[in-house]
């Protein structure tokens, strides 16, 4: 696979990158296994400093960061920079919070004194994707950072540049070398990495098929393994929901990032009497978002990451049509170089539509009609995915209530999907298991080690 930066707005191939080798791939490892050894010596209070120093770095680079996130994937400059700010904060949060999270926890036993002290275990490989270049590695590179565990970055073979930004950054900031190397290696590399004695674990945000074959190379090394996949989220509009407040969010929820969002809200679940009036809502919303420059503050809707995601998203909105769904909105091609895709808004989707159960990677807009909340909690239920979902009520109890019966690894209440640094983020079913992001995340690679006196 060839590492390339193609800008998704005129499709002009940017930067290339030469594949690391199998001796790059080794220096890595070495020198990740050597910086885990000393670091197992050295206070956390240390690595937490270093870390702040990662985040001012960020901040005075934010602008180089965002832009070769944009040159990379196409996302609207607006919202890389936003990622960069999201990215400090989860920096920052970990160099505040390391030290208290690492802290040995007391066990209460009758037969004696026991602890479980937290530990580092090695290193790290991640893999990345490419719809948050830089928020998928800050996610996992700020908490093992601060534990100890030293990182492999293998990331999305379409963002390499700003994967390179980030890591050099790190050593620009006084980061030891081998606490991220960011590798351009192949699929082979990647499980060469996972077998190796010195690596203690995976995670891959990502595909299912990805997931899939990461965790079985992990499970044949005897390694842990962390999935954050993709999702098919329900934005369930109940009764007495503020429905002013609905029409506000439900477009945003499904354009941010070009729809390119794992916990995007992809399915808008509206009882039947608000049902007209929410796809007119969002049928105007989509005819009047701007299409265009990502570089350009007035533009809504940025191109596609690539070539290859616009023609499979043309692919599923093609038989979902087929397939008997209504198109209501939307589905024209826009007359540009890039990897753009109208907005669009489809309804009638039935369980036997091919799309029915697979999750849209774009501006593409689902509505279910429903008679009652149950309908609704079984209709968001009936899914391969569980990351997760939004509930618009006025009465929060009730909104969550029905957040419980959902089986997501996340719930939003009355907003759109959100990440915050203390927010642990992942999900059920086909969506993964394991959590990124606050106390949790940080835990993920941790050894408990007990300590018990009788
Ligand atoms: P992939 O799973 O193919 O890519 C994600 C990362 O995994 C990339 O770094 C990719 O490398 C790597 N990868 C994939 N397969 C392997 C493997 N066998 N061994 C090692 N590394 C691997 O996702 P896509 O980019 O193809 O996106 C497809 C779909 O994935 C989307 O439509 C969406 O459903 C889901 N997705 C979910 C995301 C989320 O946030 N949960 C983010 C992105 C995608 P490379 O780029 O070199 O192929």
């Amino acid at each position: 696979m060839a590492y390339k930066t193609t800008y998704p707005f005129t499709g002009e191939v940017l930067q290339q990158y030469d594949n690391a080798t199998d001796k790059d791939l080794e220096q890595a490892l070495t020198i990740g296994h050597k910086l885990y050894k000393t670091w197992r010596d050295e206070p956390v209070s240390d690595r937490a400093k270093q870390l702040q120093q990662i985040a001012n770095l960020m901040k005075e680079r934010k602008d180089d960061l965002a832009k070769a996130m944009t040159y990379d994937m196409g996302k609207l400059l607006t919202e890389a920079q936003g990622e960069v700010d999201l990215c400090v904060s989860i920096v920052e949060y970990y160099a505040k919070n390391g030290e208290k999270f690492m802290e040995s926890v007391p066990v209460e036993s009758p037969a004696g004194r026991a602890y479980y002290a937290k530990q580092a275990t090695g290193v790290i490989v991640a893999v990345e994707p490419w719809n948050f270049p830089l928020y998928q590695v800050v996610r996992v590179f700020a908490p093992n950072f601060v534990v100890g565990n030293p990182m492999i970055l293998k990331h999305a073979s379409i963002c390499p540049t700003s994967a390179q930004m980030f890591a050099d950054l790190v050593i620009d900031a006084g980061g030891p070398k081998g606490a991220l190397s960011n590798l351009f290696i192949s699929y082979d590399l990647v499980a060469k990495a996972i077998h190796d004695p010195r690596v203690a674990g995976v995670c891959l945000t990502g595909s299912e098929r990805g997931g899939a074959s990461v965790a079985k190379e992990a499970g044949d090394a005897l390694k842990k393994s962390t999935l954050e996949l993709g999702g098919n989220d329900a934005f369930i509009v109940l009764d007495d929901a503020d429905f002013d407040e609905v029409k506000k969010v439900s477009p945003g929820a499904r354009l941010y990032n070009a729809g390119q969002v794992c916990t995007s809200s992809k399915r808008f679940i509206v009882m039947a009497d608000k049902f007209d009036e929410f796809v007119d809502n969002l049928k105007e919303a989509f005819s009047s978002a701007k299409i265009g420059d990502p570089m350009d503050p007035e533009t809504v809707v940025a191109p596609l990451s690539s070539k290859s995601a616009q023609e499979k998203l043309q692919k599923q909105v093609d038989s979902a049509i087929e397939g008997g769904a209504t198109l209501v909105y939307g589905n024209e091609s826009i007359d540009s170089k890039g990897f753009f895709f109208q907005p669009t808004i489809l309804t009638d989707i039935d369980k036997d539509n091919p799309v029915y159960n697979q999750e849209m990677f774009g501006p593409v807009a689902v509505v279910y009609k429903v008679n009652s909340e149950q309908e609704a909690i079984d209709l968001a239920n009936d899914s391969s995915y569980g990351l997760g979902n939004t509930i618009f009520s006025a009465n929060r109890e009730h909104a969550q209530q029905v957040a419980e019966k959902i089986e997501t690894g996340m719930s939003f209440i009355n907003s759109g999907w959100a990440s915050l640094p203390e927010l642990p983020f992942g999900g059920v079913k086909n969506s993964g298991y394991g959590r990124e992001l606050s106390e949790l995340g940080l835990d993920a690679f941790v050894n408990q080690h007990l300590v018990f006196e009788p």
